[in-house]
This record gives C-alpha cells, sequence and structure tokens, in this order.
C-alpha cells in the first residue's frame, strides 16, 4: 500500500497495489491544476483505494461538462478523483510515499503540452489518450501573447496575472514540499522580483497557505478551482510563479535540479540540466 498525504496533512488517502497505470499528463488542464509542467497520476480500481482522513475537506471544481477536478480547500494540494461509474480512482503521483512498484508509462496530452517544455525521456508519447482511452478532451484555449509581458491565470480563469519583464531564475525542485504542493513529480518555480508582478482579477479569490513550522514555504491557490497559482512573498520580495500557471513562454528555461536527494523514487531526471543534492552554491 502506497499512503498520499497533501501538503498540510488534512487529506490523507490510500493506494493499494498492484498499481494498474501511471502516466504523465501534459494537458492544459492538468498544468493549470497542478501549477507543474506536467501532471504525473496512478490509476487503480476503486477498491484499491480508501480515505483516511479529511475527506470533508476536499473541495471540487466542475472543470468541464465530462470533468471534475478536486483539491485541499486548506493547502490547495491536488486530491484524488474516485470515478465509481468507470470503477477507477485517479491519484496525484507526487503526494504518494514509497516505493509504487509501478514507474510511468506514458505521456498524454503531449499535443497540448507547454511549448516551452521538452519531453526528454523514451517513453512513448500520446497527443491526447493513449490509443483504446475513449474519454472526452478538454483542453482550454490558448491566450494571446502580451509584448514585455508574461501573462498566467488558474484553472478557472477567475484569476490572472501579469508580470514584466524577464524572470530571475528558473528551478526545478524536487523536494518533498514543491512534491506534495504541485502534487507532481517537481516543481517547476518561475523566480520575479515582487514589483514586476501584478494581479490583473481575482486577487481576492487567492489562497494563501504558509506551512506551519516552514521558514519560507508557501504556496497559493484559486479558491474556487484550487488552480495553483504565484506567491507574493512581500517580506522577501520574491514573486514565485508555477510554471503551470503561466499562459504564455516565460523566455527562460529551467536553470538546474534541485533538492534532488528527495527526489520521487518513480521519477527519472533524463535532461542534461545541472542536479544539486540540496540547493546550488551561492544560491
Ligand atoms: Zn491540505
Ligand atoms: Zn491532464
Ligand atoms: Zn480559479
Amino acid at each position: 500500500m502506497n499512503r498520499g498525504d497533501c501538503l498540510c496533512g488534512t487529506v490523507c488517502y490510500q493506494v493499494d497495489g498492484p498499481i494498474a497505470m501511471m502516466s504523465h499528463c501534459h494537458c492544459s488542464m492538468c498544468r493549470k491544476h497542478h501549477g507543474a509542467l506536467f501532471a504525473s497520476f496512478v490509476a487503480t480500481p476503486v477498491s484499491q483505494f480508501r480515505w483516511l482522513a479529511g475527506e470533508r475537506d476536499v473541495r471540487t471544481f466542475p472543470s468541464s461538462n465530462n470533468g471534475k477536478r478536486s483539491f485541499c480547500g486548506i493547502c490547495g494540494s491536488v486530491a484524488p478523483i474516485v470515478l465509481p461509474e468507470i470503477d477507477m480512482a485517479f491519484a496525484p503521483a507526487g503526494n504518494l510515499e514509497g516505493d509504487l512498484g509501478i514507474k510511468p508509462q506514458s505521456h498524454m496530452f503531449v499535443g497540448s503540452k507547454a511549448s516551452w517544455y521538452t519531453i526528454t525521456d523514451d517513453l512513448p508519447q500520446h497527443d491526447k489518450y493513449p490509443p483504446g482511452f475513449d474519454a472526452p478532451d478538454n483542453v482550454r484555449p490558448a491566450v494571446n501573447a502580451k509584448a514585455g509581458f508574461v501573462l498566467g491565470s488558474c484553472l478557472c480563469g477567475d484569476v490572472a496575472f501579469e508580470i514584466e519583464g524577464a524572470p530571475t531564475r528558473v528551478m526545478n525542485c524536487h523536494c518533498s514540499r514543491c512534491r506534495r504542493a504541485r502534487s507532481a513529480a517537481h516543481a517547476t518555480n518561475v523566480f520575479y522580483r515582487a514589483e514586476q508582478f501584478r494581479w490583473t482579477r481575482g486577487q481576492e479569490i487567492v489562497a494563501d497557505y504558509k506551512l506551519p513550522g516552514a521558514r519560507f514555504f508557501a504556496t497559493a491557490f484559486c479558491r474556487r478551482c484550487g488552480g495553483e497559482l504565484p506567491r507574493i512573498s512581500t517580506e522577501r520580495g520574491v514573486a514565485v510563479v508555477p510554471a503551470g500557471s503561466l499562459d504564455t513562454d516565460p523566455g527562460m528555461q529551467p536553470m538546474a535540479h534541485i533538492f534532488v536527494e528527495s527526489r520521487a523514487s518513480w521519477f527519472e531526471i533524463t535532461d542534461r540540466l545541472p542536479q544539486f543534492a540540496e540547493m546550488p552554491p551561492h544560491n
């Protein structure tokens, strides 16, 4: 069995093996919801899934006529989706502990992946769902670029923001907090100076969650849809922007993988970026 926990620890669940399927998803809905460049899910029959705690704190957002997304109402971590009608439960792999007994088998929705992300592993790539998997697909409309700015929004679109100028750095972080916050293999965080950043709508429904006991670690999400959003730290003068929340190309690639010592056992790094066990020196 593998236990899953949201970032704040309120929503807990258990997935019993053997896990039937595991896949990375690059669809625009997953990217928005997780704030990551891609999501990674495991799927099992419903009988192998069990809520352990916090089910009443799970919020659900109808992301389309035929789809729903769920998240922890306190910290915004993506929560599992249980679909008895097709006897499947889908759980975000970034929140699961331990050896899953399975590795990702494919990339799906590669046709709608972020244009600035390159897949470097050898797994099969599917434009939409893998063959034989018949389900409706939902793709968000593209957002027009604005010269000199990078644009972003949440999954439901009620929250939007713009950032002027170039990022200061972009990092792939594999620490357990980032994995739980993004419910993904790793976070890709785009850093800006706070004054470059501006909410253009919906700031009043942005929830801020600061991890108790952590010096800096905090996250933000849309209260309505659970989409991960930038967190503006006024004390540090920094805007930390989840790459998946961006609608347009930030114009900078990730510089390194950090905290690779705590990376997910099922995730293999296949690009050539520098890797640091924890933080890079002089960071
Ligand atoms: Zn939580
Ligand atoms: Zn997806
Ligand atoms: Zn939203």
